[in-house]
């Protein structure tokens, strides 16, 4: 039994033109690949489970890599058509689709299995909650000391002028529009913005607000991230907001580099963009000025794949103990 809002969240992924439009994401297929492609060592023989495996990509990168079997997981409709992908590419003694929720299924005999993939990230990383069912099933199929692809994630924020959504209202077809610009901006300051920003647009360096090991964490951990922090402004301009992104670890299985999928405005565009998170007043600061803001994401108590993203600037002055960065990334 699944609930409205669950059926409307599977029935969303039974448009095509959504996985047209995460298959055609280069950097997002193409880490896959090389994240699985380049470890044929480690695939070969292996058991994996695939959660979510939509057209059924990810499941034949894996059998491609040499995996004995691959159970690919999908509780929308598109498991019938993954199936017929996999025919087509000849992998059906291979491949095994479930049509099912991951929550839900029980593998014959109890088997256990050797590594999990999965592509669960939505926009600011958490959005949709999927990453929910991939931790459950983490907890049900994996061997002690399995992988999980990608098996760490980090979500950055860093402050941002935003000048697309401002500079076009000063003079729209010859009229002044910026009163009304404003309080568009103040109907919609919870609502982020899902675009594309330019790397010239931030206004300071970005730091990590939650480092996620998908080997550790559990579900409950997922419900709320918090960040304080004080920056100086790397630029004079208008502080428009902030902006968030992540990035996906790739377990490292061999001496080649890291797999890493990035998603910020220096790396190559994704479906992802950045979310941006509008301040209610922009504000002017000069280069050096400290930034202070605080930003909260907490799971919404109604919608557990939505997630609240609150933004508030802080007194630099108060401060007093900038978070120092506990992430483990050699990034920050
Ligand atoms: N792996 C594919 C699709 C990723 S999109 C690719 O990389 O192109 C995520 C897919 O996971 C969607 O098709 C969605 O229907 C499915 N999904 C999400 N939660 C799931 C769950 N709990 N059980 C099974 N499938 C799930």
């Amino acid at each position: 039994t699944m609930d409205v809002s669950t059926i409307e969240y599977f029935s969303s992924y039974e448009d095509l033109e959504i996985h047209r439009l995460m298959l055609e994401d280069f950097p997002r297929t193409d880490a896959y690949r090389k994240a699985i492609l380049e470890n044929k060592s480690y695939f070969k023989d292996k058991i994996v489970m695939d959660v979510g495996c939509g057209t059924g990509i990810l499941s034949i990168f894996c059998a491609q890599a040499g995996a004995k079997k691959v159970y690919a997981v999908e509780a929308s409709k598109l498991a019938k058509l993954a199936e017929e992908v996999i025919k087509e590419n000849n992998f059906e003694e291979i491949i095994e689709v479930l049509y099912s929720k991951v929550e839900d299924v029980i593998l014959p005999g109890d088997i256990k299995v050797d590594a999990i993939i999965s592509e669960w990230m939505g926009f600011y990383l958490l959005h949709e909650g999927m990453l929910d069912s991939v931790l459950i099933a983490r907890d049900k199929f994996l061997k002690p000391g399995g992988e999980i692809f990608p098996e760490s994630a980090v979500i950055y924020v860093a402050p941002c002028s935003v000048p697309e959504l401002y500079n076009k209202w000063n003079d729209f077809h010859g009229v002044s529009l910026s009163i009304f610009a404003k309080h568009l901006r103040s109907s919609k300051s919870s609502k982020p913005e899902i675009m594309q920003i330019q790397k010239e647009d931030l206004l300071g360096p970005e730091v990590a607000m939650a480092w996620i090991n998908l080997r550790e964490d559990t579900v409950q951990d997922l419900d709320s991230y918090t960040i304080e922090h004080v920056v100086g402004a790397s630029r004079s301009g208008e502080y428009h907001g902030v902006c968030v992104w992540f990035e996906c670890n790739f377990p490292k299985l061999n001496s080649n580099n890291r797999v890493i999928l990035k998603t910020g405005p220096e790396s190559p565009a994704t479906h992802w963009k950045q979310t941006i998170i509008l301040l209610p007043e922009e504000q002017l600061v000069d280069e050096q000025e400290p930034i202070a803001f605080q930003l909260d994401m907490n799971r919404d108590q109604v919608y557990p794949r939505r997630y609240n993203l609150q933004l508030s600037l802080l007194d630099p002055e108060e401060v007093e103990h900038p978070v120092p960065c506990t992430c483990h990334m050699t990034k920050c």
